[in-house]
């Protein structure tokens, strides 16, 4: 029998719908019914494991999956044997520490002597001893929020994305202990076959990362602005230019990296540039 790679993603929550889009983008396809537990790729060798994303480090240590896509958070606080192969740049949150929000905060040094509700104990046990903090870890599995208002605890230890639950719960955020998003993990031990079909996931992956970071471009110019142009638009190797109808105008295309992007366009309009078109771009193979 041929050899497949085993992947396990989150089977619902948060995580579930970008990893399948991900998968979906390289173009993989796998019939992913309600309720179903595993999933065989058509066109690719790759067998989909849904589970719940607490699990996912510990099937992948023992090698019942050989890959995983869990957040960071996930991953440290499982303190699995596993190997991290990529940032997949979505699932972001951060791991804080929130307090009543009108209680006083000076510094992590009022935090000794209190007591913590979490979900993260040892996360936030590492946190606590690195700045040599002395306190109480009450470890809670939901509604970490409802923890000081309920008397359990005087500050909790929880995701935060926009920071909208602690405000609703009265809270605010006083530090940050890790910044998170999802992550690609591996066994240690994956055979030669499997690394293989790995290396072959990766490039998809990264190609449509790639893609997710750039914008092609296109626009129009005098020909006597476009050398300023050109050098605003560095493109993949360089620009293509080519004529237009009208006499003296040419046509430019590029590439544009998404974090400058806004920086650029305000650049090619100073420089003379006309009928800008932005374009999402579906792969990037360099
Ligand atoms: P499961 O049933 O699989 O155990 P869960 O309830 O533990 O699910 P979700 O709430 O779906 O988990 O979150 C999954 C992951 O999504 C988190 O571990 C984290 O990496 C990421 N995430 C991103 N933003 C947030 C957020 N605002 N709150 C919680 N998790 C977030
Ligand atoms: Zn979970």
């Amino acid at each position: 029998m041929k050899e497949k790679l085993k992947i396990a993603i989150q089977k619902s929550g948060r995580l579930s719908e970008s990893s399948l889009k991900l998968l979906k983008e390289c173009g993989i396809e796998f019939d992913n019914g309600l309720n179903k537990l595993k999933a065989e790729a058509f066109n690719f060798p790759l067998e989909v494991f849904f589970l719940r994303d607490d699990d996912i480090p510990q099937y992948v240590e023992d090698g019942v999956a050989d890959i995983g896509i869990v957040g960071e958070n996930v991953t440290l606080e499982k303190n699995r044997y596993v190997k991290l192969v990529d940032k997949l740049g979505f699932g972001k949150c951060r791991l804080s520490i929130a307090i009543p929000k009108d209680q006083k905060y000076k510094s992590i040094k009022d935090f000794n002597g209190k007591r913590f509700a979490t979900s993260y104990p040892v996360i936030l046990g590492e946190y606590l001893k690195r700045n040599k903090i002395k306190a109480e870890i009450q470890e809670i599995s939901g509604s970490v929020e409802i923890a000081p208002g309920i008397g359990l605890a005087d500050a909790i230890c929880d995701l935060v994305s926009s920071g909208s639950t602690l405000f609703t719960n009265g809270l605010k955020e006083t530090e940050v202990i890790l910044n998170s998003e999802a992550i690609l993990v591996a066994n240690k031990k994956l055979k030669k076959e499997k690394l293989h079909i790995l290396d072959k996931l990766l490039f998809r992956i990264n190609a449509v990362k790639k893609a997710k970071n750039n914008k092609y471009i296109l626009l129009n110019a005098p020909n006597n602005k476009l050398k300023a142009i050109c050098e605003i638009l560095p493109g993949m190797k360089s620009p293509t230019i080519l004529p237009l109808e009208e006499k003296n105008w040419s046509s430019v295309h590029s590439v544009v990296e998404e974090n400058q992007f806004w920086e650029i366009i305000e650049k090619l309009k100073i420089n003379g540039a006309q009928g800008i078109l932005v374009i999402p771009i579906e792969k990037m193979i360099i």
